[in-house]
């Protein structure tokens, strides 16, 4: 991979420019599925490190718009550009394992018939250990302890521990790859309140201090308004409103958005 600032993409998404490590730039993002448009030319531009939350009413694209940022679909038109190296865009196309983007489903989407352990080492690049299986083991339990489980978790089975739990295993399994972008699919919506709280508590830290840039699906108030640097308002595939939590609160774009925050206070 291209390192230096100053040097020419060979191939497209090959440019790595280090003074904006972990910065996301969306530009003019299309998607339709059949007749339906989903998305209608979205902009979104996230500072390194910060992390930006968007709500907005069931069927408006949110999700879609992950799925294009992590390359799990392609879109009609627009890019999508990280550390200012172009994923997608023109000609440009990088698989989504190797885009340095996370992704955290909201059921966290582990594989039932692997252990915990097996289900974070799926996650690791082996090519970037040392040797075989004692790192990545290594790995898995310095994994682990980033999200605060007990190593003693590996030998255990989804289905043998909490949501938080399974949640917590989810982030560790995309950490795993040290990714420049997490993106968070409503992660946190299927556990109850007090688990959501410590749960969202215990990833907001863990991506804090790893300085990972974060972008969040959530349809819970006090998370996009505590928890995110700036608040993006999905509308019918469009960005309605972009701002800081402040100022979509207390300048919200229409009713809706102003219902929707309304209530968390
Ligand atoms: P949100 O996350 O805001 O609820 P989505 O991005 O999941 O919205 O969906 C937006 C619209 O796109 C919905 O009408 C949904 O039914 C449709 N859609 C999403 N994915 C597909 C797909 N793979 N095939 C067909 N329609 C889809």
């Amino acid at each position: 991979m291209t390192s230096t600032p100053t040097s020419t993409p060979s191939t497209p998404g090959d440019y790595h420019d280090p003074a904006a490590h972990g910065r996301l730039e969306v530009s003019g993002l299309a998607k339709s599925f059949g007749p339906q448009q989903v998305l209608r030319g979205v902009t979104l531009s996230v500072d390194p490190g910060s992390t930006t939350a968007i709500v907005g009413p069931s069927g408006s694209g949110k999700t879609t718009l992950l799925r294009l940022i992590a390359g799990f679909e392609r879109a009609e038109a627009g890019s999508v550009t990280l550390s200012g190296r172009t994923l997608a865009g023109g000609d440009a196309w990088v698989p989504a394992h190797h885009r340095g983007v996370g992704y955290v489903a909201q059921d966290g989407a582990l594989f039932p018939h692997l252990t915990v352990g097996q289900n974070i080492a799926f996650g690791i690049d082996t090519s970037r250990l040392p040797q075989g299986r004692k790192a990545t083991r290594a790995r898995v339990a310095e994994l682990l302890e980033m999200v605060s489980l007990a190593p003693a978790l590996a030998a255990r089975r989804p289905h043998e521990i909490s949501g938080g739990q399974q949640q917590r295993v989810a982030l560790a399994r995309a950490l795993a790859r040290e990714p420049e972008l997490m993106l968070l699919d409503e992660s946190f919506s299927a556990l109850d309140a007090g688990l959501r709280v410590a749960t969202r508590r215990t990833v907001a830290k863990v991506l804090g201090d790893a300085g990972i840039t974060t972008v969040l699906v959530t349809h819970d108030q006090a998370e996009a308004l505590s928890f995110a640097d700036q608040v993006a308002v999905m509308r019918d595939g469009l960005l309605a409103q972009v701002d800081s939590p402040l100022e979509v609160y207390t300048r919200p774009v229409d009713r809706a958005t102003a219902e929707f925050l309304g209530d968390a206070v």
